[in-house]
């Protein structure tokens, strides 16, 4: 599965070649295929091209789980009071210079009974592209902030952006996390609609589907009140991505 999207495209450019007997035009044409596809691999993480990642879990049951991004923030208090009121856990990929800016909104959620996960310290723009031992740094980082503030460990990994690479995927190993991902967007942090992102979301899902939010705005919360109905009546489960993974000695 991992690799099977570069094996098509390399037999695809190789009969091209073989069509064309090697123009210049031909391998260029090749060579820009072939990066396009690395950079797509990077940035789609649903295609496992670089990390392993969990996108969804097996089940026969309607059950999804909710994981929500960046937190905590000045709005993720509504968000656990509305967890609270339905009695659903949740999973928080957290970013480590939030946790220091709210503590007590980060140890509400793990007394609260929700799983955290890193999201690195500082959630660089250059995520990227930094080295590997910058890229264990931001999560060795990121793990500090939570045992330190919330006084548990974690073997959730999520990429900033979804973003992987070489570097990502060994800085991953060495710090033995478990990167998870997802196989439903909401684009809750582009896009302005809330129904066009309730919509998204709850067209997507199926039986096992992780779903990617943000816990970053009132916009987002609005959403969830919506999703949650939408939920309860479809006769959805949730379960947390914690359940999902075999712990990495
Ligand atoms: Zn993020």
């Amino acid at each position: 599965m991992k690799h099977y999207i570069f094996i098509i495209f390399y037999i695809f450019l190789n009969l091209i070649i073989y069509a064309f007997q090697g123009s210049f035009w031909v391998y260029l044409f090749c060579f820009l295929m072939f990066s396009g596809v690395v950079i797509w691999g990077s940035f789609d993480i649903t295609l496992r091209y670089f990390v392993n990642t969990v996108t969804q879990k097996r089940t026969k049951i309607k059950e999804v789980a909710l994981t929500f991004d960046d937190g905590p923030t000045e709005f993720t208090p509504k968000f656990l009071d509305l967890l609270k009121e339905n009695n659903i856990k949740a999973t928080f990929f957290c970013i480590g210079q939030q946790i220091e800016k709210y503590p007590e909104t980060f140890r509400r959620m793990i007394e609260e009974g929700h799983s955290i996960g890193n999201h690195t310290y500082s959630h660089s723009d250059n995520t990227g592209f930094l080295s590997i031992s910058k890229m264990i740094e931001e999560i060795e980082k990121g793990d500090q902030t939570i045992s330190e503030f919330g006084n548990v460990t974690t073997h959730l990994y999520r990429p900033p952006f979804g973003v992987t690479n070489p570097n990502i995927a060994k800085a991953i190993n060495n710090t033995k996390k478990n990167s998870i991902g997802w196989n439903v967007r909401s684009f809750d942090t582009v896009t302005t609609d809330e129904k066009k992102i309730l919509r998204r979301v709850t067209k997507g899902l199926k039986k096992g589907s992780i779903i990617l939010l943000h816990d970053t705005s009132e916009k987002t919360y609005n959403v969830l009140v919506e999703l949650l109905l939408f939920l309860e009546r479809e006769k959805y489960s949730t379960f947390t991505v914690d359940s999902l993974i075999k712990l990495k000695k």
